[in-house]
């Protein structure tokens, strides 16, 4: 796979166990440049510092809150001032809060709705017509991270098995308005990994531990395994797909008792 000249903005990284730090890795090693766009201050250091560690210092670092009017549009725009071009958008992004990933789904509150929501399915949107207008004739790819609690029951998920249907909704929605501008869609789904995100879902460590024996392939997923299947969907490899959420979790979704 080759990634020579391709140009990429990754939402998401947080740390060295970040789903988009995965993707991010594995584009820089395949010769992409990469524009990498972090949710604020708290994290410019660290990030900084990944970077380096990882040889990657002429990564373009923007900070974006993706719940600011207007934040998503400036790493796009800085992006293309920097690189001239753009070809792969990762969207690496979720949240809610602690108190709504535990317990009653009926206990659900607006406010915490929305903003799951918000964060975690929306911003799709924004970044999708902001990589329109930003895309060349050449066209390029999208990919999103998504969970199977957006069609399966999974305990304490809540209102982001709320999200995640959401977010798979626009892809495919996204998909179909962008096709014929040659942009493809898609999203990974990936089996549970040890994040800061995922361990803010209650019960997440025992479920972890579990989780890996009722799988085919009898072990958790890797963060390489997970990036590697977003990396492809991003390459000219996946170019007949589109509108797609690929599953990489050992097999788990295909079992009929969960
Ligand atoms: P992570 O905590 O490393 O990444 C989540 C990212 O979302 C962080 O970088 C955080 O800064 C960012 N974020 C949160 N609120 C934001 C905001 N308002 N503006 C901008 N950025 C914001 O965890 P992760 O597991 O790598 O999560 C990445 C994606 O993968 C998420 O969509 C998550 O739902 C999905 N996912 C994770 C797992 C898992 O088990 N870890 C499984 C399937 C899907």
């Amino acid at each position: 796979m080759e990634m020579e000249g391709k140009k990429a903005i990754v939402f998401g990284v947080a740390n060295k166990r970040s789903i988009a730090w995965g993707v991010a890795r594995r584009l820089h090693s395949l010769g992409a440049k990469l524009t990498l766009a972090y949710q604020g201050e708290r994290f410019e250091r660290s990030l900084a510092k990944l970077v380096q560690g990882e040889g990657i210092e002429d990564a373009l670092l923007v900070p974006c809150d993706v719940t600011e009017e207007g934040a998503i549009e400036r790493v796009f725009e800085a992006h293309t001032e920097r690189w001239g071009e753009l070809h792969q958008v990762v969207h690496s992004i979720a949240f809610a809060r602690r108190e709504e990933l535990e317990g009653d789904f009926t206990a659900t509150s607006r406010d915490g709705y929305r903003m799951a929501h918000e964060i975690s399915a929306y911003s799709l949107i924004p970044m999708a017509l902001a990589a329109k207008e930003h895309m060349g004739e050449e066209g390029g790819a999208l990919i999103a991270m998504t969970y199977l609690a957006s069609q399966r029951v999974v305990p304490n998920y809540n209102v982001m098995g709320s999200a995640k249907a959401a977010l798979e909704h626009a892809v495919r929605q996204l998909a179909y308005e962008l096709g014929p501008l040659a942009i493809r869609v898609n999203a990974v789904s990936a089996g549970p990994l040890q994040t800061v995100s995922a361990r803010g879902v209650a019960g997440f460590a025992d479920s972890y531990s579990a989780h890996a024996d009722k799988t085919p392939l009898k072990r958790n997923i890797t963060l390489e395994e997970a990036a590697n299947a977003g990396v492809f969907l991003l390459s000219d490899l996946a170019s007949g797909i589109t509108g797609q959420t690929l599953f990489v979790d050992s097999g788990y979704s295909i079992m009929a008792s969960l």
